[in-house]
């Protein structure tokens, strides 16, 4: 992990938690003790080359990092522009990056004492990756999920079970992921002295927007080792997807002071961020505000009240964003743009019929940026985009989304 280092975008956060204006800890006082445990630990963890030597050896022969950087050959030709790579994080254990972070939180939680782990889960992905690492290391594990989402991702509640966690459903609230959150942070209150509370994006209190940042980074770290030896130099432009914003924090942390290196972060925009609330985009479409313990931009009505989202990738419907980002986008690092359900959908089968490789429905919307940019940029131009989990979990939404009928979704 770097010190600081004069006028680089890694420095932060301030010691509150904050990026710029954004971050900090706005939790109550009975949370306060627990948040500040967990940073102390972190802090020191950070700095143990003990602690990284475990992550890297569960890394290698766990997950099945480090994941390859692929070249988009054929995609590359049909769009005629600028040469596409994608970061293959699909190929980790679970089907996506969200485990980088999980075995870092739950290293950290057995280095504390820490025996029960509790997890806030929406499309479901966080849940079944905290349920496979607390099932590897004989942990108990509660799973809390918005009443609505239990409903709609049962194969994933199907899966967290078999893996041994408990799945809660949520009804307070409108049931959803914000509240399934809620609940979680209200557990954690409850049962201090035995409960690591493991979170499944760069949102929450401080310290945890940085500390899944810096397990995430694993994925910026090895593209550039990747692409040096590929290609001899950085990539000119990197997108991914972003739902809280964890995949996208994780590649693009490493390249911040790269200034050569352009940063995309692609949000959900639905049936388009013009559409009343028909989207995701708490950037594109939103206005800061505190939620979760936070203070970033949000999607909310006119009194502040936190709006559901809508898009097709139930992975990236979080009211809000990593606070991280809402301050890369204020000083100008990085840019934030929405593609809509239609354009990502489109990017899903491009994908499918020229690579060979059916992605999931968040990271097709950052491939479908890198499908509009790519053609008009000339053939040097390098994009990479991060290919952050694949598509079996969503070829029932494909189906019906495409008018087609399959048995079992
Ligand atoms: C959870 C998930 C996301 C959204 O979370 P981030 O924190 O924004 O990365 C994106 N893609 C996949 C495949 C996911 O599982």
């Amino acid at each position: 992990m770097p010190d600081d280092i004069l006028n680089s975008f890694t420095n932060g956060p301030d010691q509150d938690g904050r990026f710029g204006t954004f971050g900090g800890r706005f939790v109550s006082e009975t949370l306060m003790p627990l948040i500040l445990e967990l940073e102390r630990h972190y802090k020191h963890a950070r700095t143990d080359q003990c602690f990284w030597d475990e992550m890297h050896h569960l890394w290698t022969h766990y997950v099945g990092r480090p994941s390859p950087l692929y070249f988009a050959a054929r995609l590359t030709e049909r769009l005629g522009g600028a040469r596409i790579y994608m970061k293959r994080d699909e190929l980790n254990h679970t089907g996506a990056h969200k485990i980088n972070n999980v075995l870092g939180q739950i290293i950290l939680a057995r280095r504390m004492g820490k025996t029960r782990i509790i997890a806030e889960t929406g499309a479901g992905q966080h849940g079944v990756a905290t349920a496979t690492v607390c099932a590897k290391f004989g942990l108990d594990c509660v799973v809390y999920m918005g009443a609505h989402d239990v409903q709609r991702q049962a194969p994933n509640v199907f899966r967290m079970k078999l893996l041994g966690a408990r799945v809660v459903p949520v009804t307070s609230g409108r049931g959803t992921l914000k509240d399934a959150m809620n609940d979680a942070l209200r557990d954690w209150v409850t049962n201090v002295r035995d409960t690591f509370y493991c979170i499944g994006t760069v949102a929450g209190p401080h310290p945890y927007p940085a500390m899944v940042r810096d397990f995430q980074a694993i994925i910026g770290k090895e593209t550039k080792e990747q692409m040096m030896a590929a290609e001899g130099r950085l990539p000119d432009t990197l997108i991914a997807a972003i739902g809280g914003g964890s995949n996208a924090m994780g590649l693009f942390f490493p390249f911040l002071d790269d200034s050569e290196v352009q940063i995309i972060g692609v949000e959900a925009g639905g049936k388009g961020v013009d559409a009343a609330m028909a989207h995701c985009a708490s950037i594109t479409g939103g206005r800061p505000g505190v939620l979760h313990g936070n203070r970033t931009y949000l999607l909310q009505d006119a009194d502040g009240q936190i709006l559901e989202g809508f898009s097709i990738s139930a992975g990236l419907d979080y009211p809000g964003i990593g606070p991280e980002h809402a301050w890369l986008h204020e000083v100008e690092r990085a840019t934030y743009v929405a593609v809509t359900d239609a354009d990502a959908l489109h990017a899903f089968r491009l994908c499918c019929e020229t690579e060979g490789i059916i992605p999931a429905l968040e990271p097709s919307h950052a491939l479908a940026h890198a499908m509009k940019i790519a053609p008009a940029l000339p053939p040097e131009h390098i994009i990479c985009m991060n290919m952050c989990g694949r598509g079996d979990k969503d070829i029932f939404t494909v189906a019906r989304a495409l008018g087609v009928e399959m048995e079992g979704g």
